[in-house]
């Protein structure tokens, strides 16, 4: 047998079958290139949803993580590090917060967001001890801890874990009436994800980003927009809020946040709201690290530096207009914001994932239908090129 075959038969005896991955082993990876053990290339259009935005390997940041390697890992927040303080600064000056408060896993992010938005309910808002409401969209991922399936709309993802979090309401996306409906005095938050990753690259109609931002503020109510997946240049923009000039109470970032090099999440807000913490009410032993501080910084600097944001809307934008041109019964839609592309078909994804595997190009299937195309944004005209003629070879066939 292979080492390919020997791995994915070690994973699926040894593993809970929490997933359902392509039967590929990546055992190395550069840039937008990925390999198997068996030396077979692949183009990475997946990009680890979005957390390697800033592609395999960036040197830049992979210097940053050996150099920290070779001075201090952790120190748990019982002690100041050197790279925390930076690090705050970096990330309150590129989203114009005031204060942050790292963690490692997106989850975890969701989870300080939710107790953050419940605490400022009942210490500034005034809400009555226990009352307070979240708002979340149908369809949303948030994550897979309690909060964040509580907050899931999908059956599938609560059932067997239960009971789930109470206080917490659902509209539909992108519905600005059912948001208006849905606050009340007890309203603490309304969270979304500008663009809705996990459901198939939904895009909210055109307005309703600004809309319910200025709902949010009229009910004292926070606006909290989930950019784990969406922000960090992926659409094109630093943030998918900045699409609509909204900016929201508190972002919630993540994935490329730590350049798929280190796990790093964190909340930012004004210190009206995250002022709400004290010593002791929250925090993680990693939240923090002087590791992710300092992978975090080159990652940020990089998505800076090499202005992947401007290459996610010019790429994205002629990669979706080549992909419009495929003339295939199967093909719903095309739409996406930059690099951030979903191909809506009309029948199951996955085998074309399968095929498009075939030849050498990564994706994966979301919500049955949809092929999800994210590739790193440093990515290049040719290798765009390069996939188009493969997906052509595909939908051809
Ligand atoms: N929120 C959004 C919008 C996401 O896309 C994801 C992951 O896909 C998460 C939260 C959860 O992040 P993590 O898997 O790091 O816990």
């Amino acid at each position: 047998t292979s080492v390919t075959e020997g791995n994915i038969s070690q994973t699926e005896k040894f593993g809970a079958n929490n997933y359902h991955p392509l039967p590929i082993v990546i055992s190395e990876a550069e840039g937008v290139w990925v390999s198997d053990p068996e030396g077979n290339k692949y183009m990475d259009m997946l990009a680890a949803y979005s957390a390697v935005n800033q592609g395999h390997r960036h040197p830049k940041i992979i210097d940053a993580l050996k150099e920290q390697a070779d001075r201090v890992t952790l120190t748990s927040r019982a002690f100041h590090n050197d790279q925390l303080g930076p690090w705050y600064e970096k990330i309150c000056q590129l989203s114009g917060k005031d204060m942050a408060l790292p963690m490692n896993t997106g989850a975890e992010a969701v989870e300080t967001a939710i107790k953050t938005a419940r605490r400022w309910a009942y210490d500034v808002k005034g809400v009555q001890d226990g009352q307070a409401e979240i708002i979340a969209c149908n369809g949303n991922f948030h994550g897979r801890t309690m909060t964040a399936v509580s907050l899931s709309s999908e059956a599938e993802y609560q059932r067997g874990f239960g009971p789930m979090l109470p206080g917490i309401k659902h509209v539909p996306f992108g519905d600005i009436e059912a948001l208006e409906a849905a606050i009340t005095p007890n309203t603490a938050a309304f969270l979304i994800e500008p663009i809705q990753g996990e459901a198939g690259i939904l895009i909210p109609p055109k307005g309703f980003l600004k809309a319910a931002s200025e709902l949010c503020k009229k009910h004292n109510v926070l606006f909290i927009a989930d950019e784990i997946q969406a922000g960090l240049c992926r659409t094109g923009k630093m943030f998918a809020c900045d699409w609509e000039e909204v900016e929201p109470d508190m972002y919630v970032l993540g994935k490329a946040l730590g350049g798929g090099v280190f796990p790093i999440s964190c909340v930012v807000a004004n210190e009206d709201i995250l002022g709400v913490f004290n010593p002791g009410s929250h925090g993680s032993t990693f939240g923090g690290n002087p590791m992710a501080c300092a992978v975090s910084i080159a990652s940020l600097e990089v998505l800076e530096d090499e202005k992947l944001a401007d290459n996610s809307i010019e790429l994205g934008n002629y990669f979706m207009e080549e992909l419009r041109k495929i003339e295939h019964p199967s093909i719903k839609e095309v739409r996406g914001r930059g690099l951030f592309i979903g191909v809506e078909l009309h029948e199951e994804a996955r085998p074309y994932c399968e095929q498009l595997k075939k030849l050498g190009l990564l994706c994966k299937e979301t919500h049955d239908t949809v092929i999800r195309f994210a590739p790193p944004l440093v990515i290049k005209k040719e290798e765009i090129d390069w996939a188009l003629e493969r997906i052509k070879k595909v939908f051809n066939s």
